[in-house]
């Protein structure tokens, strides 16, 4: 029989997909590493059931306990599915911005979910990450793993998918790029294939409002670069430990608007019903691609997680329109023409 012996040993192991539409024009081969395959729908369950493992190991996690976390809804996701296995309840605290979906997910899964302010200082305390860590300090056997600053982040994209993409590209991969929140994935995936072949260039796309390509650049942090934007799970206002900058090679910034129709160009035109985040990465990294790139080039782009989490913001064409992210004429159905 062929079977798994729980839903946590189908994580990792998702495909490369070439792009084909979304890439006319630019020179090399350009594929897309979809994480929407594994089993929460999301990169975040390699982490999350690496975390997870990592304090089992070190003592910090007992039987009965209580998982806490700051997320951003995906790998609160991952952390659930593995806690469901193990007997392990779940708390999350998630800023106010996040999709609805997100949270009605997570409480499907037997997840609490706190609701924080998304507008406030990383450290006042009714911040996401401020209300986890007094959860973590009033809750007994409780366990934060913080997957800010936890080294098991960065640990289980340089075991897993580093290895995946230098095994299904057969080591020809000469580019990497990937969204940066915590910085895992950029930082464990690159330090890999970095090692494998030093001259692997990595690409690092950030959001307009958040401080990480300023903070490469200059070596600044700049309090000016931050402002409220809407892309969920990418950019930060602090500066994470899992964030190595000597493995990110250049950072390309992102507006909302680009991310959110590249999204949905990649939904129609590709077949790849992916996340908002998804829409950075792939605008970013072929604006990069467009100047760079060679014939013999082949470039991955990291794509985190699943166009289902959006149905009510970049996937609903009034949400677009209110934020000024459509034309009128996108809004041309059969019926216009019919009447
Ligand atoms: N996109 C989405 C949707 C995410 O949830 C995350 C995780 N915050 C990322 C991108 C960025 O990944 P990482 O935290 O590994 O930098």
């Amino acid at each position: 029989m062929n079977y798994y012996n729980s839903i946590i040993e189908t994580i990792g192991n998702t495909p490369l997909v070439k792009l084909n539409k979304v890439t006319k024009g630019i020179r090399g081969t350009i594929l897309a590493k979809v994480e929407y395959f594994n089993p929460g729908n999301s990169v975040k369950d390699r982490i999350a059931i690496r975390m997870i493992e990592d304090a089992e190991a070190r003592g910090i996690l007992k039987p009965g306990g209580t998982i806490i976390e700051g997320t951003s809804g995906n790998t609160g996701m991952g952390l659930a599915l593995a806690a469901i296995g193990k007997g392990y309840k779940c708390i999350f605290t998630m800023a106010d911005k996040q999709s609805q979906e997100k949270i009605d997910i997570l409480r499907a899964v037997g997840a609490e979910v706190v609701v924080c302010p998304t507008n406030v200082a990383p450290d006042d305390p009714r911040s996401y990450y401020s209300v986890a860590k007094k959860l973590n300090r009033d809750i007994p056997n409780s366990l934060y793993p913080n997957q800010y600053d936890n080294p098991a982040n960065t640990a289980a994209h340089y075991e897993t998918t580093g290895p995946e993409i230098w095994r299904d590209t057969d080591g020809k991969i000469t580019h990497f790029a990937a969204g940066v929140g915590t910085g895992g994935t950029i930082c464990g995936t690159s330090k890999f294939l970095k090692e494998q072949n030093p001259t692997v260039v990595s690409v690092g796309l950030d959001t307009y409002g958040s401080v990480f390509k300023k903070y490469k650049e200059t070596g600044q942090f700049d309090e000016g670069e931050i402002y409220p934007y809407l892309t969920e799970g990418i950019g930060e206002d602090i500066l994470p430990q899992n964030v190595d900058f000597s493995v990110i090679d250049h950072f390309v910034k992102v507006t909302d608007k680009d991310a959110a129709i590249m999204a949905r160009r990649l939904s129609r035109e590709e077949g790849l019903f992916v996340g908002w985040s998804c829409g950075t990465a792939v605008h970013g990294a072929l604006e990069w691609a467009k100047e760079n790139l060679t014939d013999d080039d082949v470039l991955v782009i990291l794509l985190p997680d699943h166009g289902t989490r959006y149905l009510a913001k970049i996937y609903n064409d009034t949400w677009m329109k209110d934020h000024g992210f459509l034309e009128d004429r996108a809004f041309k159905t059969a019926r216009d023409i019919i009447h």
